[in-house]
C-alpha cells in the first residue's frame, strides 16, 4: 500500500504528497533527525580537517534509528524493524565510550584546557600535568 501519490500533492488531505498520521510524523522525524547525522559529522570533519565523530553523532544516530524502528514496528514490515532493531547496541556503547572517554581528560592548572588522558605535558600551554589520580 502506498502512501505516496504523484497526482495529489496538497489535495485530499495530503502535504507534501504524503497522507499524514501520527507515525508518519514519528517516521519522518526519525528519518530527519538519522539523516542529519551526516551533516554533523562532515562539519566537525572539516572544521577539525581530520575526521572526527563527536558525540552528538552517536546520540543523533540512537535517536533516529530508534525513532524508525518504532515506525517500521508500527507498519508491520519486517525488513525495516530488522534493520533497525540492532543498530542501537553500537550507538550506545560508543556513547559510553566517549564519556568515560571525555571523564578521563585532565584538566591543566596553568591554562585549564582539556588535555587527553595519560598525558604529562598540556598539549596548549605546555605545563607539567600533576599524575592522575589512581
Ligand atoms: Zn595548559
Amino acid at each position: 500500500m502506498s502512501d505516496f501519490n504523484w497526482q495529489q500533492g496538497f489535495t485530499n488531505g495530503r502535504f507534501l504528497w504524503i497522507e499524514w498520521h501520527f507515525w508518519k510524523v514519528v517516521g519522518w522525524l526519525g528519518n530527519g533527525i538519522f539523516f542529519s547525522r551526516f551533516f554533523v559529522q562532515w562539519y566537525a570533519t572539516e572544521k577539525k580537517k581530520q575526521v572526527v565523530v563527536p558525540q552528538i553523532f552517536w546520540w543523533l544516530s540512537l535517536t533516529g534509528s530508534l525513532m524508525l524502528l518504532c515506525y517500521s514496528i508500527s507498519q508491520k514490515d519486517s525488513v525495516f524493524i530488522y534493520a533497525y532493531l540492532f543498530p542501537w547496541i553500537p550507538y550506545l556503547r560508543n556513547i559510553i565510550i566517549h564519556r568515560r572517554h571525555k571523564n578521563a581528560h585532565q584538566d591543566c592548572p596553568a591554562c585549564e584546557c582539556s588535555c587527553p588522558p595519560k598525558s604529562n605535558f598540556c598539549s596548549a600551554c605546555g605545563a607539567k600535568l600533576p599524575p592522575p589520580e589512581t
